[in-house]
């Protein structure tokens, strides 16, 4: 059965109440993480698992994934998700673009690239609600008309676009302001149904014949050319969802992680516990999303902590003029430092689980903008205090209209509707420049992956995350060379 996507998911709320966090403001010295270690205390782990991720968002999924599909047989993954639903949090509140890796060089564009060709085969294989059709216009008021000239459709990189000079570019799209000088025509791209491929990984994790039953065979994380890694087989995927983890510590004696899990923490006031229970992992994967720098403390180094910057990105429905032929989705060119990739025009997918269609009359959206919300030590404070921002900043529906009548001249600001926001768990200051992914798993914390920043383009590359990681976790944990025989299966 695949999910549909739902909207309610991005309403102004989650949609299981979190528990009572302390509202006042913290000393920087008493953090939240270290008033959740004093409140539970160290118990020895009753039962062992060799993967333990903590997060269900699509990032933690992928690499849950990656990790039953290729670690061996005999392996047991683990995911803990605080929710009573997967992908609740940053994965139900973003764009849902297939990115192509064209907004720069880094971890994240390498991944997106790569995997926008992975995730589009996957989802097409796992029939994961996608949409492959739609093409992406991004535009460039900085490109002088004579770059216009080089036009003609030349193509020698590898993402898949075009230059377009103004003109032909509103040949496309005949909305576009007389002022668009240029334009980029990525044609390889799409709007994915986050919610689909959670299904889907969710399946692809506990099924153990979900992925050899899709059509177009065996496909899945980790695994390229429709073939299982010979010799390895599958392990066994476990997802317990509504438990959150409240503290890891390295295992007194042996080379695992000792790791203390609540469940029925929902709902609870100040002081009082739900169940606790205690599990060693050899290999704990930190995929804890907007949590997952807090998670850390205690754990690492002081010269080696992460800083959080959570970044709220706005969104508002329009209805109105001047957007009757949009057929694409359609960026501005990205903020001078690439901090973000300005407020687009983005239309909705509407899926069932036979169809999809794009209905433009009724669903197109500007947004995501750029909101900071707070700082490291608010998150120290409080790593949860971001869930009191998710209602979209009615105050920025004037910016977004502004925003969006540059390209778009014919739009009425007035008909815009708050919709709904997302937080990037941004670890660099707003301004600061592009903000790569982290993914860190150093030799002195051996079996303890830290995954953090994942902002935009995560959700495209989440697949490509969970094969990297799932390789290095066989790599450096299990000591397994490198499947160069896998390898060799793409160039056959
Ligand atoms: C506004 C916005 C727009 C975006 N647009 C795009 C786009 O168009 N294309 C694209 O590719 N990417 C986009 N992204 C990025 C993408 O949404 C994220 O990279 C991706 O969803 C991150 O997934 P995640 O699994 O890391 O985080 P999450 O989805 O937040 O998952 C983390 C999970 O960890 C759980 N958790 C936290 N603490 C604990 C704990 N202590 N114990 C147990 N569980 C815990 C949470 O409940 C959560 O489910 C956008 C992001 C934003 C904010």
């Amino acid at each position: 059965m695949l999910g549909t996507f739902s909207p309610a998911a991005r309403l102004g709320s989650l949609s299981s109440s979190p528990t009572r966090l302390p509202t006042r403001r913290l000393a920087a010295s008493i953090s939240y993480a270290a008033r959740l270690r004093e409140r539970y205390p160290f118990i020895p782990p009753n039962t062992s698992v060799d993967h333990l991720v903590i997060g269900g968002g699509v990032i933690g999924l992928s690499v849950a994934a990656g990790l039953v599909n290729t670690a061996g047989r005999d392996r047991v993954t683990f995911v803990v998700e605080r929710r009573r639903q997967l992908g609740q949090e940053t994965t139900a509140r973003n764009s849902e673009v297939i990115h192509s890796g064209e907004h720069g060089l880094s971890t994240g564009a390498t991944l997106a690239d790569e995997l926008r060709d992975i995730l589009i085969v996957a989802t097409a294989n796992s029939q994961v609600p996608y949409l492959d059709a739609l093409q992406t216009l991004s535009l460039d008021p900085r490109l002088r008309s004579s770059d216009a000239e080089l036009s003609a459709s030349q193509n020698d990189s590898v993402v898949p676009a075009y230059f377009l000079s103004g003109n032909e570019a509103r040949d496309l799209e005949p909305d576009l302001s007389r002022e668009v000088k240029g334009a980029l025509l990525v044609t390889e791209t799409g709007i994915v149904d986050s919610q689909g491929l959670v299904d889907s990984l969710e399946r692809e994790i506990e099924e153990g014949d979900y992925l050899s039953s899709s059509n177009g065979g065996y496909f899945g994380v980790g695994v390229r050319g429709g073939r299982s890694r010979k010799g390895t087989g599958r392990g066994e995927g476990v997802i317990v969802k509504g438990t959150r983890v409240v503290r890891i510590d390295r295992e007194n004696k042996g080379n695992g992680w000792v790791v203390q899990l609540e469940s029925g923490w929902e709902g609870l006031e100040e002081g009082q516990k739900g169940d606790v229970e205690s599990v060693r992992a050899d290999v704990v994967v930190n995929a804890a999303g907007l949590g997952a720098v807090s998670l850390m403390e205690g754990l690492v180094r002081d010269n080696e902590r992460v800083q959080m910057w959570p970044v709220k990105g706005n969104y508002m429905s329009y209805k109105g003029p001047g957007v009757s032929n949009i057929s694409r989705l359609i960026y501005p060119c990205p903020s001078q430092n690439i901090d973000h990739l300005g407020t687009h025009l983005r239309v909705q997918i509407h899926t069932d689980e036979h169809f999809q269609t794009i209905d433009l009359d009724g669903n197109i959206k500007f947004g995501p903008d750029v909101e900071p919300i707070g700082s490291p030590s608010d998150v120290l404070a409080n790593p949860d205090f971001w869930q009191a921002h998710l209602a979209p900043s009615e105050a920025h529906l004037r910016s977004i209209g502004e925003a969006a009548r540059r390209y778009l001249p014919g739009i009425d600001p007035s008909r815009l509707t708050p919709d709904y926001a997302g937080i990037r768990p941004n670890i660099s200051p707003p301004g600061a420049g592009f903000s790569d992914f982290m993914v860190r798993h150093k030799p002195e914390r051996r079996g303890l992956v830290e995954m953090m920043g994942f902002n935009s383009p995560g959700l495209t590359s989440a697949l490509a995350a969970g094969e990297m990681v799932s390789g290095m976790v066989r790599r450096d944990v299990w000591g397994e060379k490198d499947d160069l025989e896998g390898l060799a299966i793409g160039w056959e």
